[in-house]
């Protein structure tokens, strides 16, 4: 059989790899390639015949996984696309925003420009994620399910995001057996509502993440401990406002969870918290729906207290006038709100009125690209623009990577050596930039396992 990865090479967008059986083409994750100014452009062109896919198999619902399923099937990818049922629900959800980003970016284009001038074309409008949607065919964790006669898959639950999972595939190669595993993205041990990566078992081949490869997260408290001092510091102490910029799809949903375990045991008053974004309020509920799946702690949370996503002093806003009037609650309160990295989203509104005022505090809890608001912030650029005014930033700035979704170096390393370097043949090494890669690579070559960075392209013949 044979491996191409096509995406997420060398870099941490745009997932994509091509298995080759003799008669059959295994498609893992179709994401979007954001790295490039002509993003647009290139996720059009696809290295092969879409209509040559059989099947896709998808790890997990984020964009760089899922984002460009609907140009698969717009391009004529007739195939089903197997995934866990969380999965299923997050990428419809995910998926549907990505056709109003694109609606918008047309839309700002029309404004900015002559009026008969139109922005960049959308890859892919709502009907073709209906399309996409509809080939969806759902498979639970830990069950062997039978592709075809050359091919049986079971999804691992790997956590990082709710219904995320390594795919491990079991193929009959001309009457040899072999096993390959895609690792997805990997979560963190202890993580809020979701449970701990499971290990993988014995595998012949290994395509692994890399995004932390040579880096480690550096905090030593706990999120309840962070979150208990942040507060404390910025809405009791100070009486202020505490401005979380936040995804809305799985880190929302563990702040919440780590805010309602810190009121019901007393730690901090009851402040206020507004949960301003609709999105955010669709994936609580799609939470909710697959809430069998949420780890030990949250379902005993569950049990004695109730819904881990409701509490009193919790609001979750829905129209645009709640979302304004925020602006004239002087209570000490925290939000938390979208895009995690201010690009967009109500979160702009927040920062236009808070970025000047002394008492807000803006904790940053996520990864901000370059070029991005956050970015800016977090640089402690003293005036940033913000909706074409240039204002000074008196707000304090913090930022954590407790919340983040992704095992670092040493958890990386560890996913790994689950396998027998003797019985491993090889790792390749996808999802991370060139130094995270590298790392990853240096450490587990010391470890004794053959361990590569893939090329974009390249044809890999797993013997
Ligand atoms: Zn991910």
């Amino acid at each position: 059989m044979k491996l191409t990865v096509w995406g997420a090479a060398q870099q941490v967008t745009g997932s994509m790899h091509l298995l080759e059986l003799d008669k059959y083409k295994i498609l893992v994750d179709c994401g979007l390639d954001y790295e490039r100014n002509t993003w647009l452009e290139e996720n059009e062109q696809f290295p092969f015949s879409p209509n040559e896919i059989d099947v896709v198999i998808l790890t997990h619902a984020h964009i760089d996984h899922s984002g460009n399923l609907p140009t698969l099937v717009r391009m004529g990818f007739a195939g089903q696309i197997l995934c866990t049922p969380p999965t299923a629900d997050l990428t419809e959800l995910l998926l549907l925003d990505s056709v109003n980003i694109f609606l918008n970016k047309q839309r700002k284009k029309r404004k900015g420009k002559k009026e008969f001038s139109s922005g960049p074309k959308p890859l892919y409008l709502h009907k073709h994620v209906m399309e996409t949607v509809d080939r969806f065919v759902t498979i639970g964790f830990n069950k062997s399910f039978r592709i075809n006669e050359y091919a049986t898959l079971k999804f691992i639950p790997v956590g990082h995001l709710l219904g995320a999972a390594a795919a491990v595939l079991t193929i009959d190669d001309e009457g040899k057996q072999k096993k390959i595993a895609f690792s997805g993205d990997i979560g963190r041990k202890n993580y809020p509502v979701l449970t701990d990566p499971e290990s993988l078992p014995e595998v012949d081949y290994l395509v692994c993440e890399s995004t932390y490869g040579g880096r480690k997260h550096r905090a030593t408290n706990t999120i309840e401990e962070m979150l208990v001092e942040t507060v404390n510091e910025a809405c009791v102490k100070s009486a202020g406002r505490l401005i979380i910029p936040a995804f809305s799809v799985g880190r929302t949903q563990a702040l919440v969870y780590s805010l309602n375990r810190i009121f019901s045991k007393g730690l901090l008053p009851r402040v206020k918290v507004f949960v301003d974004s609709p999105m955010a309020t669709y994936a609580t509920e799609i939470f909710r729906k697959h809430h069998h799946l949420v780890n030990a702690e949250a379902q005993e949370f569950y049990r004695q207290e109730g819904d881990e996503f409701e509490f009193n002093n919790l609001e979750y806003i829905e129209d645009m006038e709640a979302s304004k009037a925020i602006s004239n609650y002087f209570e000490p309160c925290i939000i938390i709100s979208s895009a995690g990295m201010l690009e967009g989203g109500r979160i702009q509104d927040h920062l236009f009125y808070n970025i000047q005022n002394y008492y807000c505090t803006i904790l940053f809890i996520g990864y901000c690209a370059k070029n991005t608001l956050g970015y800016r912030l977090l640089r402690g650029d003293p005036i940033v623009t913000i909706r074409h005014r240039e204002l000074s930033v008196y707000a304090t700035i913090k930022q954590t990577d407790l919340l983040s979704g992704h095992g670092d170096h040493d958890d990386l390393v560890a996913f790994v050596k689950q396998q027998d370097p003797q019985k491993l043949r090889r790792v390749f090494l996808v999802h991370g930039e060139i130094s995270s890669l590298e790392s990853l690579k240096e450490a587990l070559v010391i470890e004794n396992y053959d361990a590569e960075v893939a090329e974009k392209g390249k044809v890999y013949f797993l013997e």
